[in-house]
């Protein structure tokens, strides 16, 4: 396994790659892997003949008063874990090769980024898309691999990609839950004993509410008020049901839609969520 830290020598590492005809998945991460990041890794691996992992805490999506400089970072564990699992090259450039004194080009995806995590995280997408772009044009995958975990982040790189003609194929992969139903996040390892007990909340919310929508229940405000009642012993940030393509917020199920939540506990803010697809009847 490979470990290159500029773009320069990203892409041409990519260039030949594609050049011997190898298709190349990449899965980006900011690092700190868990069960939940291997899953997309496992799948860029089984799919591609190249699989590349990035490892890049972005500065870009992070505000002044956010956890940046205290986000969890365990770079040589991280390499083992993907050196185990057939990677073929990590990817982790540094803030100041991705970011010149003077960059001023940004991504921004209007409408897709706008509630949600967008509504109290304003200027976080334009750095996620922005930094994902650059991704995209360092390593030039075929596929690249995200997780519901983030499903706003997903709309809105389906969104860039098919706006910009990229030609990417965007795979979204399932929630990795820890067995009493808490989503995976490198963020957890922020969580008390007591908050870690009260986060349990957020997915035994969405889990309630999945079954009312498999058993037919369609009006959102009877929804949203049964997860925040469930939600009741933590601050809310926000809880959505928003179409999933759009994440423009709906009164009442007509096409897939997700079920979104976050909260902020003294020690972290989570979020998760459910997809409904009504169509198939299935909660995912
Ligand atoms: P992050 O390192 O938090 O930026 O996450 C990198 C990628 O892993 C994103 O596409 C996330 O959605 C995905 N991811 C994070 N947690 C999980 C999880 N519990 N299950 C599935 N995917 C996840």
């Amino acid at each position: 396994m490979i470990i290159i830290k500029s773009p320069l020598e990203m892409r041409r590492w990519a260039d030949q790659k594609r050049a011997t005809n190898n298709t190349i998945g990449l899965v980006p991460t900011m690092g700190a892997l868990h069960r939940g990041h291997m899953s997309l890794v496992e799948a860029a691996v089984r799919e591609n003949d190249m699989a590349v992992a990035s490892i890049f805490v972005n500065p870009t999506q992070f505000a002044p008063h956010e956890d940046f400089d205290h986000y969890p970072r365990t770079f040589e564990k991280d390499c083992e874990l993907l050196k185990e699992a057939g990677v073929a090259c990590v990817y982790a450039p540094t803030a100041g090769e991705m970011y010149s004194q003077d960059f001023s080009t940004w991504v921004d995806v209007e409408l897709v980024s706008e509630g949600l995590c967008g509504g109290s995280r304003p200027h976080f997408f334009r750095g996620v898309a922005t930094v994902v772009m650059k991704l995209f044009h360092a390593t030039k995958p075929q596929r690249a691999y995200f997780g519901q975990k983030d499903a706003q982040q997903c709309a809105v790189i389906r969104r860039m990609v098919r706006d910009m003609d990229m030609g990417i194929d965007i795979v979204e992969m399932p929630i990795v839950r820890e067995a009493d139903g808490l989503a995976m996040s490198s963020r957890n390892a922020y969580l008390t004993d007591d908050d870690r007990e009260r986060a349990l909340c957020l997915s035994r919310a969405l889990f309630a509410v999945g079954e009312r929508l498999r058993q037919g229940e369609r009006e959102a405000a009877v929804m949203l008020e049964s997860v925040r009642e469930a939600m009741r012993e933590v601050e809310i940030d926000y809880v959505v049901l928003a179409d999933a393509d759009t994440m423009q917020p709906v009164s009442r199920v007509e096409g897939r839609v997700v079920l979104a939540v976050a909260a902020l506990l003294p020690t972290a803010r989570l979020i998760d969520n459910i997809i409904y697809d009504p169509t198939e009847n299935t909660v995912s």
